[in-house]
């Protein structure tokens, strides 16, 4: 195995707080999940930190224009994609991700970045007229999308280190807004290879300041400061709730975990149906919120899609995530990889059976086949954020249905079918935020409302668009004419 460090320089990252690299006296460390090598340190913040950041953004008064703005989003976009390669190294040597989902990554965050600066160059107030009935006037309400009046509080997961940082971000700038950013302290370094990418491509130091720490030292302070005035998280249920519940009288964006079926019904092109079983299962290490998460497979083609899956598993190369030649790197560490091995080991000893994988050295993790699997395993009753294919059967579409229903979560879904009628019923009556036909349940393109229900998520969706409502405040003025 040849040092990560021959390939990717080491970081020692200090907090980025009103443009300077503060350096502190505790640092963390980042371990290459693959090798096991240090590969940088961040910054240790204190709440002292956390206080003097939301003070300078507070402070500041944004002045940009929506060309200006545009103008650095576009710059950034443009810096980022001629540096694909440093980016994705630095992705990948934090967090195991394959070299193919690294560079993937980069160019999300591109597009984030090239829809945000057309967002920003978009006037999205509205006019209304007031003459419309009996009782009206002439007069006209005129809406604007102003800047929030506090600060903004981003909190952002491990599993796209850069791109969930983007989400967040471009918005904020798109917006004129100010934000402080806490990325996760599993992938710091491609937050602050972000953030310095903006402050080159020319953004104010005061509208992205970005802290990292012990998050049971520093989080309820960046949750209940008093300057904060929305707190937008992606994360985990538990987190999540937990924030909501630390949160008072402020706005939220939570995006939280998934549990996502591909529904595969009879009539399904299975060769077609496996590809996106296995492509849902499996990028990213499996660590999507909308990575396939289950597979409901009607009873009649079962034995033959999962015979596919089978195949397509065992063909999917993974290993060192430097090598390009491999699908898949590491998951984000070994207690995840551990806990993967567990909940399949408790499946099988409950009578599911293990058709592939469950092969575990340190945090690699073989992608994984298990199928006789029942809804009441935690395998498929919780969220694995791993590469496991669980697949369970159903007899009907009303069955089917059932199931998909039958978690706490609602984020997205996948089906496979050309039967219109059915489609529509998929469409209808699953409770989730998206439904693709013939896709992975985590298709979308980085500007579309995103985001799930129940246990997947509260508040605003997310997308370029969506956030871009949720970081304003929409102020009507009334004329006379
Ligand atoms: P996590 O919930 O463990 O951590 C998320 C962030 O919360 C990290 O930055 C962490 O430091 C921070 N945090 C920890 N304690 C906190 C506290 N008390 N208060 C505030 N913040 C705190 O999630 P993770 O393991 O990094 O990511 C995986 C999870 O994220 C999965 O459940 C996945 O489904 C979910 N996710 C959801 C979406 C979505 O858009 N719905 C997208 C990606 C990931």
């Amino acid at each position: 195995m040849s040092s990560i460090l021959e390939i990717a320089d080491f970081r020692a990252e200090g907090l980025r707080i009103g443009g300077a690299k503060v350096r502190t006296a505790r640092t963390i460390d980042v371990i290459n999940p693959y090798s096991g090598e240090r590969v940088g340190t961040v910054g240790m913040a204190s709440v002292e930190d956390v206080r003097r950041a939301m003070d300078i953004a507070k402070a500041y008064v944004p002045t940009l224009s929506r060309y200006e703005r545009s103008a650095i989003l576009n710059r950034a976009a443009a810096l980022l994609r001629e540096r694909t390669d440093e980016a994705s190294n630095i992705i990948t040597t934090e967090s195991g991700l394959s070299k193919k989902d690294s560079i993937y990554e980069i160019g999300r965050v591109a597009d984030v970045l090239n829809f945000g600066a057309n967002e920003a160059l978009r006037d999205d107030g509205q006019v209304f007229s007031c003459d419309l009935t009996p009782h009206g006037k002439k007069r006209k309400v005129i809406t604007t999308r102003d800047p929030l009046l506090g600060v903004i509080t981003a909190i952002t997961p491990f599993n796209h280190p850069m791109n969930q940082v983007a989400h967040k971000v471009v918005p904020s700038v798109a917006t004129n807004n100010r934000m402080v950013l806490k990325p996760s302290e599993k992938v710091p370094l491609s937050a602050y290879y972000f953030a310095d990418l903006l402050y080159e491509a020319g953004l104010p130091v005061e509208m992205l300041q970005v802290v990292t720490g012990d998050p049971r030292e520093i989080a309820d302070e960046l949750l209940i400061h008093p300057h904060v005035d929305l707190i937008t998280f992606t994360g985990g249920v538990a987190i999540g709730k937990y924030i909501a519940s630390k949160a008072g009288y402020r706005r939220m964006v939570l995006e939280l975990g998934g549990n996502d079926p591909l529904i595969v019904m009879d009539d399904a092109d299975l060769d077609k149906a496996s590809d996106l079983a296995v492509q849902g299962s499996y990028k990213n290490s499996g660590q999507r919120c909308t990575a396939v998460k289950r597979m409901l497979v009607h009873e009649k083609v079962a034995a033959e899609f999962t015979e596919r899956v089978v195949a397509k598993t065992k063909a999917w190369r993974y290993g060192d995530p430097m090598d390009k030649t491999n699908e898949m790197g590491t998951v984000i560490d070994e207690a995840a990889a551990r806990h993967f091995e567990k909940v399949v080991n408790e499946a099988v000893a409950q009578g599911a059976r293990l058709l592939v994988g469950n092969a575990r050295e340190g945090a690699l993790y073989s992608p994984t086949v298990v199928d006789r699997v029942r809804p009441e395993m935690t395998l498929v009753r919780e969220e694995t954020f791993g590469p496991v294919s669980p697949i369970m059967t159903f007899k009907d579409i009303d069955e089917a249905i059932r199931m998909s229903n039958g978690t706490a979560f609602g984020l997205s879904s996948g089906i496979c079918t050309n039967r219109l009628d059915d489609a529509t019923r998929f469409a209808k009556e699953l409770q989730v935020g998206t439904v693709n036909l013939w896709e992975v349940p985590g298709y979308r393109i980085e500007l579309t409302p995103f985001g799930g229900i129940k246990d997947s998520g509260l508040g605003y969706k997310e997308g370029v668009q969506e956030a871009i409502k949720s970081f304003t405040n929409c102020k009507t003025f009334t004329l006379p004419w």
